[in-house]
């Protein structure tokens, strides 16, 4: 073994959100496992487990998110959104907040959720031309998230009418005379929040070295769409279009069906923005195309350049259950890896310190090395493609899934073969 025994030093602490259920048990023995032996860890750590909310009356949260803002990176282990049922279970005084919210509303950040792609031959997209991962940047913010709706109940008219804060009316407009019963929703957005998110649309397509696609419908939305688009041009314009030029990158904008059937004759490589529903929307829809929630990484960007890691899927509560009764499980790491890595890489750029950007290409490298070498959890067995197991049956040899903790003691082993 070629291991260095002096572990890697880091200068600023990572900021560290622990969480609940599944998820928690792989936070530890990923911690253990894969990074404590190798790394001089400094973190400041928060609990957003659900009983330390309770506890704190979510003041945790804010705490955390306020850290994350100090510090720059943050990795957040998946949480329990509340809902009647865990106020019940975990004898709630009030239904918290989705902490995921929380913390988007302290960082006014854009998600990008992306694909880990192990081998294109050993697991086939299910749109067979994609070769590259796709991420999808969703505009967390406003939209019908945030509408004011209405189940009109009877004939009458409708209008959008606005009142300046001098309290004139400057705007009054028929949305439609209603003949009979039907519905009615306003919804907004913000400048300030558009160009945050373009700003971090812009700065993680640079950071990634990929083109930029952003689409709307602003032929039919003509004020709202297009609002969208002409902030975008404007920032991309006069902030980025050097940038991108030197790196030989582009920003695309189109019409988000003609967007649709691009990304499907795509080859992939490239960062999709879109509005809050679109993003919602797509990112389902990507993601299982490229095969499996446990495969997707999720990071929050602010519009000023800080950073929060975490796996894209929830705290996968059933294993739980199945892990308290004693039984071993087959939950897989890799989102969460990806998260330390992707925040322990951040980090040593942020820093100065290669090593550590060094130790996280590694830790990546051996996980995926882990599954092309035929081991992996159980989820990802079902996705194996036929010609991948036609192969594996003529070399007389099965595929089968192992533990949690078999999986990340043999990562544990390819990277300590690297260090
Ligand atoms: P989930 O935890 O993502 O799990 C849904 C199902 O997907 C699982 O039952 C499992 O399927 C499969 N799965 C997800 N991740 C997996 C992994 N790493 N390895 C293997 N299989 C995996 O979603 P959920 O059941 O809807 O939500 C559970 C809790 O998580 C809820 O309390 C919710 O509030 C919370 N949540 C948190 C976040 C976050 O913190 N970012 C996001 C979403 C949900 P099988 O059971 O078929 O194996
Ligand atoms: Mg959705």
């Amino acid at each position: 073994m070629s291991m260095n025994t002096e572990k890697i030093q880091m200068k600023t602490p990572l900021v560290e959100m622990d969480g609940d259920e599944m998820t928690r048990i792989l936070w530890q023995m990923i911690k253990d496992e894969l990074i404590l032996p190798f790394v001089e860890l400094k973190t400041l750590y928060f609990d957003l487990g659900l009983p330390e909310r309770e506890r704190t009356k979510d003041a945790v949260t804010v705490e955390a998110a306020e850290a994350a803002r100090e510090l720059g990176v943050a990795v957040k282990c998946a949480t329990i959104t509340p809902n009647r049922q865990r106020v019940e279970e975990y004898k709630l005084s009030e239904m918290w907040k989705s902490p995921n919210g929380t913390i988007r509303a302290i960082m006014d950040g854009t998600v990008f959720r992306a694909p880990i792609l192990a081998d294109m031959e050993m697991f086939r997209p299910l749109v067979r031309g994609w070769k590259k991962p796709i991420t999808i940047a969703r505009h967390a913010y406003g939209d019908i998230y945030k509408a004011t709706e209405y189940r009109v109940p009877e004939a009458g008219r409708a209008e959008l009418v606005f009142t300046n804060t001098d309290g004139q009316e400057t705007y009054r407009q028929t949305v439609y005379d209603f003949e009979c019963p039907g519905v009615l929703q306003g919804s907004y957005n913000k400048d300030s929040s558009i160009r945050s998110f373009a700003h971090a649309c812009f700065r993680y397509a640079l950071d990634v070295r990929q083109d930029l696609w952003f689409s709307t419908k602003d032929t039919i939305s003509k004020q709202y769409d297009q609002t969208f688009k002409l902030i975008f041009q404007e920032i991309y314009d006069t902030e980025y279009k050097a940038d991108f030029e030197r790196l030989g990158l582009r920003y695309f904008y189109t019409l988000i069906d003609d967007a649709v059937a691009r990304v499907i004759r795509s080859e992939g490589g490239f960062v999709w923005a879109l509005k809050n529903y679109d993003g919602d929307v797509m990112s389902d829809m990507v993601s299982t195309a490229f095969g499996s929630l446990a495969m997707m990484t999720s990071v929050l960007v602010s519009p000023d350049g800080k950073y929060e890691y975490e796996a894209a899927h929830g705290t996968v509560t059933q294993h739980y259950y199945r892990y308290l009764k004693g039984a071993e499980t087959s939950t897989n790491p890799m989102a969460t890896i990806f998260a330390w890595s992707g925040a322990l890489r951040k980090r040593g750029e942020l820093d100065g310190t290669p090593a550590l950007c060094d130790f996280a290409d590694k830790l990546e490298a051996a996980s995926l090395k882990t599954i092309t070498d035929g081991i992996m959890t159980k989820d990802l067995i079902g996705l194996l493609s036929e010609d991948y197991l036609k192969k594996v049956q003529a070399e007389g040899r099965t595929v089968e899934p192992v533990t949690s903790a078999v999986f990340l003691s043999m990562i544990r082993r390819r990277l300590e073969a690297s260090l």
